[in-house]
């Protein structure tokens, strides 16, 4: 069993620094939904381990939250596609929690659900802390260039990341899955 792990915001959807609080905000990366549909048709589960702070800082609630994954499971199944799985992380900085990345704690939750050898479970991420959560959950990170991740980038190396792959976006980064069979 093939298993990927998306970050949300700046992976599938555009991030805003002023967070992502409504369905309306919540705009699809080109690519990014016809991706997760083509990984899926290749055999790959797809699951989201996300941060959601906004919720810890009162800038949204679940509802509002679930309503954003209606729209998201909404277009994704206009392509034939699905999310497995989706964990989020509610709490906020100084909530000491286990999920919040850069802590594994999803990651982990996520590798054991499926039952996956986390070594061969890839994780996506925009953002230095996911390429940290995936290198203490023990999973594969990759980075993608949208969302926050050109920053990301040009910040591998002063972290001893210089190893991480680096896609411009979930679209480039299915391709090479799709093209790459392992
Ligand atoms: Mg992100
Ligand atoms: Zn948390």
């Amino acid at each position: 069993m093939r298993l990927i792990i998306l970050d949300r915001d700046g992976v599938i959807n555009e991030d805003s620094d002023e967070y992502i609080k409504s369905p309306d905000e919540w705009i699809p990366v080109p690519g990014s939904i016809d991706a997760i549909a083509r990984l899926n048709h290749a055999g790959y589960s797809v699951a989201i381990a996300s941060n959601q702070s906004g919720i810890a800082r009162g800038y949204f609630t679940l509802e509002t939250l679930a309503a954003m994954n209606v729209k998201m499971c909404h277009l994704l199944s206009q392509h034939g596609g699905r999310i497995d799985a989706m964990i989020i992380c509610p709490h906020g900085p100084k909530d000491g929690c286990d999920c919040r990345k850069p802590k594994p704690g999803m990651l982990i939750e996520i590798g054991n659900r499926f039952r996956a050898g986390l070594s061969n479970v890839i994780f996506v991420g925009d953002n230095i802390n996911d390429i940290k959560a995936a290198r203490a959950a023990g999973v594969k990170p990759i980075l993608v260039k949208t969302g926050k991740g050109e920053q990301a980038a040009a910040m591998l190396a002063e972290h001893g990341f210089d190893d991480v792959p680096v896609y411009n976006d979930l679209a480039e980064l299915a391709d090479y899955l799709l093209e790459h069979p392992s």
